[in-house]
């Protein structure tokens, strides 16, 4: 009898520590948002970059490398968002599970189609993302799409719990499907609107709304504005009326603020992950805000 409460209390004891459960790493907070809602208690998982910091340039911590030895499933943005920090620390981490090709990893960038896709490598055009652009969480009809991989990943890594992954992301997709009507409502008020961003960070968000970004308040991807450069956005501004400056959380607003001021059109700050702004506290809530800021 004593044997068996040990036992039962150790499995117990185990299950509540997380043993047993697929451990997920991903890069960044709305990839594990949504791995959460697919993998319920079956999983355990951590985004490594924090939601409001600069997604290109992740600062890593040793906690990576721990994280990463240990993760049966690694999942990443792709399209080389994560080359400038990533690559060595799971080179350090060197667990073969979660390799690139392996059964442990997955990215969510070639799932998608791809827009601005530059042929030509060279750096001359800045630090551009060559694969294009690789922004792709906001455009909300990617999201089931990314949803739909992880429920494929975490069934052929668990197939003895994929009907549990498979009845999660049907309750969220129809959840999702709501939420896109809802959003849509909103923003067709921002439909054809013309507009400037600090970085190309938005695009998908625009083609998907129609709402047309006539230039960066960077001169080139990853180089910061230069004086010459803020004049002509200037320019730009008052030539096409453009009302909006959508700028980012991790970016110093200063610039903006500027033009703002040089030509009345307004800043929105808008949050491109889960956590940039503590009103986006999951995936629902980063597009229900983006919408409430764009219609405020
Ligand atoms: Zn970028």
């Amino acid at each position: 009898m004593r044997k068996i409460i040990i036992c039962v209390l150790l499995v117990f004891g185990f299950t509540l520590l997380g043993y047993g459960k697929i451990k997920v790493v991903t890069s960044y907070r709305y990839i594990a948002d949504i791995t959460q809602r697919i993998g319920g208690d079956l999983v355990s998982v951590t985004a490594l970059a924090k939601g409001n910091r600069n997604p290109h340039f992740i600062t890593p911590k040793p906690s990576f490398i721990a994280k990463l030895r240990k993760a049966h499933l690694l999942i990443i943005n792709g399209g080389q968002l994560e080359i400038g920090w990533l690559p060595p620390v799971m080179q350090q981490a060197n667990n073969p599970k979660i390799n690139t090709g392996s059964s442990g990893f997955l990215s969510l960038m070639e799932l998608v189609k791809p827009i601005d896709v530059h042929l030509d490598v060279s750096r001359a055009h800045g630090d551009v993302h060559p694969e294009g652009n690789p922004h792709i969480q906001l455009d909300p009809y990617n999201i089931p799409i990314f949803a739909r991989a992880v429920k494929d990943k975490l069934c052929r890594l668990d197939p003895d719990n994929c009907r549990v992954y498979m009845d999660n992301y049907d309750v969220f997709n129809n959840k999702w499907k709501k939420k896109i009507e809802e959003w849509e409502k909103l923003l067709i008020r921002v439909k054809d609107i013309k507009v400037v961003e600090y970085h190309k960070l938005y695009d998908y968000l625009f083609h998907r709304y129609h709402i047309e970004s006539l230039g960066t308040l960077e001169p080139l991807p990853g180089i910061p504005p230069t004086s010459r450069h803020v004049a002509d956005i200037i320019e730009l501004i008052k030539k096409h009326n453009i009302r909006l400056i959508f700028q980012d959380v991790y970016h110093s607003a200063k610039t903006a603020r500027f033009v703002a001021n040089k030509t009345g059109a307004k800043v929105v700050i808008i949050p491109h992950d889960v956590g940039a702004v503590k009103e986006a506290a999951d995936i629902f809530s980063l597009f229900d805000e983006i919408a409430r800021r764009l219609t405020d």
